[in-house]
């Protein structure tokens, strides 16, 4: 944006604000009606409170939680005794806080690594996932030098069962299962997972990343979702991010182990130094008080009621969007036990259907193996089922006319761009803002 150097004379806030507003504008909306990517959205209240306790310790290092800023600690403390209730982790059950879902997975295979080392197990290690599982897991297992065997598409729960059941091996540590996975929202069958582990004499991790914060609620409020928690034997660990539906400023999440134990594995403590001991929970050294401060105060704010009225809100318009979908012949991707879904319709290019839903302004993600078209929900989706069908009607007739053609295009995630250095004097890159 801005070229080469850092530019000798500073801008003042008024200037930049205006700056960063526009700069915002070319991003698109984080949430809003037609937002259907990954946003995590209970309302501008919520949204307040969790920017306002960001603000206010937004500065803090909560790398010294435990040292110069107490405060910090008593919020971590609390935010860890809230999820020990919420996932029922037994009395000698413990935790973490880290930076994210990738940070608690690459823990969580961490421990397990670790664990089984400590007991005498050599060689290359292993760890077994189904299909779904979060691509965290392969980067955790690239560091820590281990291999990843990952289930191939199956018709069926049963079959998926049977190949990971072959895949373990003496040199398996660790089973994972999600609840739910990202790709589709159907809970992985946590049980029958805790049983072929227990049966291993391994471990099992519950990747609860996106639905920790919704599923403890769903039951609540009488919706009988799976089990996927502590109450299950052979549940190891478990993570959740807050911030997804904790909705919590960017930053955080938890890694819960039912043994209290498994912290020594993830703690590393230097004294041989001349700054004296420092000691880390976790990967991070540096961590945002904000982020922390954020995931505390929603908590607060909303407590168990608002949390199951929230969870309440976001399943009913859900169950909108599929009942309006399925008016249409649509058909929906298994059996969706959280906020998000996906749906195809036959005898359609279904990613062709997304590309084009997206140029509308329908701002949807799509999944291949099946192909079909994903959406996210969240409370800014109310009233919006109706129109979102119409759109998805609409787009399919012009489809099956030939009015629109091309290839769709493949599913995207997240990518990656390396901001090479430019030989000197074509650093400046013209953009619609200068
Ligand atoms: C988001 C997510 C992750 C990764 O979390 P990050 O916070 O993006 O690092 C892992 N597993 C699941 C199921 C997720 O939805």
């Amino acid at each position: 944006m801005l070229g080469g150097a850092l530019g000798e004379a500073g801008q003042s806030l008024p200037e930049l604000e205006e700056t960063l507003k526009k700069a915002k504008q070319r991003n698109l909306a984080w949430y809003g009606p037609r937002m259907f990517r990954p946003s995590y959205f209970a309302g501008t209240d919520v949204l307040d409170v969790a920017t306002k306790a960001f603000n206010l310790f937004a500065s803090e290092n909560w790398l010294y939680g435990r040292t110069s800023y107490p405060a910090l600690g008593e919020f971590e403390d609390d935010v860890l005794d809230t999820l020990y209730d919420l996932f029922h982790a037994p009395a000698g059950a413990a935790g973490i806080l880290t930076s994210g879902g990738t940070e608690s997975l690459i823990e969580a295979v961490h421990i397990a690594r670790d664990k089984a080392q400590a007991t005498g197990k050599t060689g290359r290690l292993n760890i077994v996932i189904p299909n779904t599982a979060h691509p965290a897991l392969d980067k955790a297992t690239h560091l820590l030098a281990m291999d990843v065997r990952r289930a191939p598409p199956q018709e069926t729960q049963e079959a998926e069962l049977d190949w990971l059941a072959r895949a373990l091996d003496r040199n398996t540590v660790l089973l994972v299962g999600s609840a739910p996975p990202y790709p589709f929202g159907e809970v992985d069958p946590i049980d029958r997972l805790a049983q072929l582990a227990k049966a291993h004499g391994i471990r099992l991790h519950v990747d609860a990343c996106l639905g920790g914060m919704i599923l403890p609620f769903a039951e609540m409020l009488g919706r009988q979702p799976p089990l996927f928690d502590f109450r299950i034997d052979g549940v190891s660990s478990l993570s959740v991010d807050l911030h997804k539906f904790g909705y919590s400023a960017k930053g955080i999440s938890a890694l819960i182990f039912r043994e209290a134990d498994d912290a020594t594995f993830t703690r590393t403590v230097f004294t041989d130094w001349p700054s004296g001991m420092y000691g880390t929970p976790s990967i991070s050294g540096t961590r945002p008080g904000g982020a922390l401060a954020s995931a505390w105060a929603v908590m607060r704010y909303l407590g168990r009621d608002g949390f199951m009225e929230r969870t309440r809100k976001i399943y009913e318009i859900r169950d909108e969007f599929i009942e309006r979908l399925r008016a249409l012949d649509a058909s929906v991707i298994g059996r969706p036990d959280c906020y998000h879904f996906n749906f195809a319709l036959a005898g359609l290019d279904n990613l062709l259907l997304a590309a084009e839903l997206s140029k509308e302004g329908w701002i949807v993600s799509s999944t291949e193996k099946p192909a079909a078209v994903q959406l996210m929900i969240t409370a800014a989706h109310e009233g919006v089922a109706q129109p979102f069908a119409k759109a998805v009607a609409d787009i399919a007739m012009d489809i099956r006319k030939g009015k629109r053609t091309g290839g769709g295009e493949s599913s995207v995630y997240s990518k990656v761009v390396v901001k090479q250095r430019l030989a000197k004097g074509n650093e400046a890159r013209p953009t619609a803002s200068t």
